[in-house]
């Protein structure tokens, strides 16, 4: 059964020039890029996204990095999209990150850490719908 996730390209991945290579490891992975798009995206546009660390810490410092700049968002499917996509980000942390991730080689700290995925269907689908319209994901 095909699958769908939400993915980011984030301020500091695309800033640094890594958009190009990361969507070939996407393409190699064998996932199929059902929707894309370019975006700057408001700092109250990122605190409904990430809405579920509103009481954490860092929500400040997250929702204004993922303000800073340009991103790049896709639906991703494939079948167990969800946890295959995590599996080839790494962990959250890139010191923690496993060799071969795109975190490992891409993100700066535990903050820039250059790519998002959705953690379950439950926010695979909220985030999908709260970025992308449903003509745009035929
Ligand atoms: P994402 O949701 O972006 O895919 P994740 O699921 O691996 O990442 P979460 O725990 O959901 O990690 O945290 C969301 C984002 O908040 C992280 O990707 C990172 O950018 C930032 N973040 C998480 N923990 C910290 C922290 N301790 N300090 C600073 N930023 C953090
Ligand atoms: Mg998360």
């Amino acid at each position: 059964m095909q699958e769908r996730t939400f993915a980011i390209v984030k301020p500091d991945a695309f800033r640094k020039g890594y958009t190009g290579e990361i969507i070939g490891e996407i393409a190699k992975a064998g996932f199929k890029v059902v929707a894309i798009k370019k975006a700057s995206i408001s700092k109250a546009q990122a605190a409904g996204f990430y809405a579920v660390h509103k009481d954490r810490p860092f929500f400040d410092s997250l929702t204004a990095f993922m303000s800073s700049g340009p991103i790049v968002m896709m639906v991703l499917e494939k079948a167990n999209a969800i946890a295959d996509w995590r599996k080839l980000m790494g962990a959250t942390n890139p010191a923690n990150a496993e060799e071969g991730t795109l975190r490992k080689k891409f993100a700066g700290s535990i903050e820039e850490n250059a790519v998002h995925g959705s953690d379950a269907p439950e926010t695979a689908a909220f985030e999908i719908g709260y970025w992308f319209a449903g003509y745009e994901l035929i």
